[in-house]
């Protein structure tokens, strides 16, 4: 009985092996196919600036542009909004540059939230290539958390950029703040694409984007949300997503204050 019992455990224990080896193949292959788009993703939007300036340079050089001063300032223009382009993907590269062990590296100070958000929803509104209006539910609460400013204004920054993203073209945001039993909550909804709620676990995983055809092609890497759930998570926080296909998306964030 004893060996019978000890082959059927040896029998189990195989079969678990092969199932997890199943799921790690499994995993590795989709982690695979986001990563081959990511970077097909990334050398498209990385060449198109750069081809583009390299052009505006190249007629300012050679086709006298120089003399005449409109075609100069059209190619300077276009030269400035593209370099600004490529700065903001940069930008975005690093910031995923998370330790997988440590994370982000976190440097806490106190912070006023009112403050930082009034700040994000200036960056916002004034980077905007949309209509966007931002609004606070009620007054804004004098709210401090001990907390890295830096990466709480690019979570901030991300969400705020992603609602404009998402979304069609005169875009509505309403901001949330609170706290409730020592946890602030930061709510941050829009009236865009929404988000089919098959998605909302993978939207977090880095370079996943949501598959949409042509009916939104909206530019962008997969990163940011799975740069914002990290911060979240290293200041001890949560993350959620609620939203309805067509009507709107919101974001909750909740970080304890102590
Ligand atoms: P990116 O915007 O670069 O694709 P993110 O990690 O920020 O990467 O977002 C992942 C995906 O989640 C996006 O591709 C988009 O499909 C979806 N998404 C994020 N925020 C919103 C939003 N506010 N409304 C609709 N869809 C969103």
């Amino acid at each position: 009985a004893v060996q019978i019992a000890v082959s059927v455990l040896l029998i189990l224990a195989l079969i678990g092996a092969f199932i997890y080896l199943l799921w790690t193949i499994n995993r590795q292959n989709k982690l695979a196919l986001l990563r081959k788009s990511f970077v097909n993703n990334m050398t498209h939007e990385l060449k198109t600036p750069v081809a583009t300036v390299m052009a505006a340079v190249e007629s300012i050089q050679r086709y006298g542009a120089r003399d005449d001063r409109d075609k100069m300032e059209q190619y300077l223009r276009i030269s400035h909004r593209e370099l600004e382009h490529l700065a903001n993907m940069i930008e975005k590269v690093l910031q995923l540059d998370i330790d997988e062990v440590t994370g982000v590296n976190l440097r806490m100070t106190e912070v006023d939230l009112a403050k930082l958000l009034e700040e994000g929803v200036e960056i916002a509104e004034l980077g905007a290539k949309k209509e966007v209006s931002i609004d606070f539910v009620g007054r804004l609460p004098k709210l401090s958390l001990i907390a890295d400013a830096g990466h709480l204004k690019n979570v901030i920054n991300n969400l705020f950029d992603n609602a404009i993203k998402y979304s069609h073209d005169s875009v509505k945001i309403q901001v949330g703040l609170k706290e409730e039993n020592g946890t602030v909550v930061l709510s941050i909804a829009d009236n865009g694409l929404g988000i089919d709620p098959i998605y909302f676990k993978d939207i977090f995983e880095v370079f996943f984007r949501v598959p949409s055809g042509n009916l939104h092609p909206v530019k962008g890497f997969g990163l940011g949300l799975a740069y914002v759930k990290q911060v979240v998570k290293q200041h001890g926080g949560t993350i959620k997503v609620d939203s309805i296909l067509g009507k709107g998306t919101v974001f909750i964030l909740t970080i304890p204050t102590q």
